[in-house]
């Protein structure tokens, strides 16, 4: 288990995608689990910002939906109640509530036991906010992923243009601040290193760079235990 925490848009999915390749692990993408749930409770009436005036903030029309929801990973797709969801989850909607949604305790546990439920399967890179900290505290690699806010900005509004979105990157920053702040101080599972964590700041170093410098941590202890043949080259 290699296990990357850090905050929006440091390049967490793409350097843990192909890490995972490199190593023949499988890639868990657990912060697109919390959109998939986000969008369903938006597809619902039920995501946070639609519920606030209720008097019990939504949650029991949210605790429905999530029972209503089958979640599963397919070749990297999120599959939801049978239907692909996977192009829906990174709209600004989705975005503006996920973070919201990701502070329930009770999505939260519906999301752990899944992804220890993947991860049961064999060797996995899964990356979040919790993986470190919360969900796989005996993850033999950790890492804390992170990069300057002006270059996570800049790379998140790169996906945007790639979507055909134009997003100013101040906007962008504005909206990875308010995200990283909810993340890192709600009382479930905030982001945070794990004390055992290896750093990694990837400000100015390309996507290779850091896949490399993590190729070789893991390689280098896993060639001391014997624990992983040597991966791909
Ligand atoms: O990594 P990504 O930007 O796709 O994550 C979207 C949101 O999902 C985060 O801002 C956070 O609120 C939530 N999340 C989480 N715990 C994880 C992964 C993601 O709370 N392990």
């Amino acid at each position: 288990m290699v296990a990357i925490d850090g905050p929006s848009g440091a390049g967490k999915s793409t350097v843990a995608r192909q890490l995972a390749a490199r190593l023949g692990f499988a890639f868990l993408d657990t912060g697109a689990m919390y959109r998939a749930i986000t969008w369903h409770f938006l597809q619902n009436g039920c995501a946070p910002a639609e519920c606030a005036g209720e008097a019990d903030g939504g949650q029991a029309r949210m605790r429905a939906a999530l029972a209503a929801a089958r979640l599963r990973l397919e070749q990297g797709r999120q599959i939801l109640n049978e239907r692909d969801v996977t192009a829906h989850l990174r709209t600004r909607e989705v975005e503006s509530q996920v973070s919201a949604v990701s502070a329930l305790s009770f999505v939260r546990a519906a999301m752990r036991d899944l992804q220890r439920q993947v991860a049961s399967a064999g060797p996995v890179v899964a990356e979040g906010r919790d993986m470190g900290t919360v969900v796989f505290p005996r993850a033999r690699w950790k890492v804390f992923l992170d990069a300057a806010p002006s270059e996570r900005a800049r790379r998140r509004s790169a996906d945007f243009v790639r979507q055909g979105r134009q997003v100013s990157e101040e906007d962008v920053l504005a909206e990875i601040e308010v995200r990283d702040r909810l993340d890192s101080t709600r009382s479930d599972a905030p982001l945070r290193q794990a004390d055992d964590a290896l750093y990694l700041d990837s400000t100015g170093l390309t996507t290779d760079a850091v896949v490399l410098r993590l190729f070789e941590f893991v390689r280098a202890d896993a060639a001391a235990a014997g624990a992983v043949a040597g991966g791909r080259a």
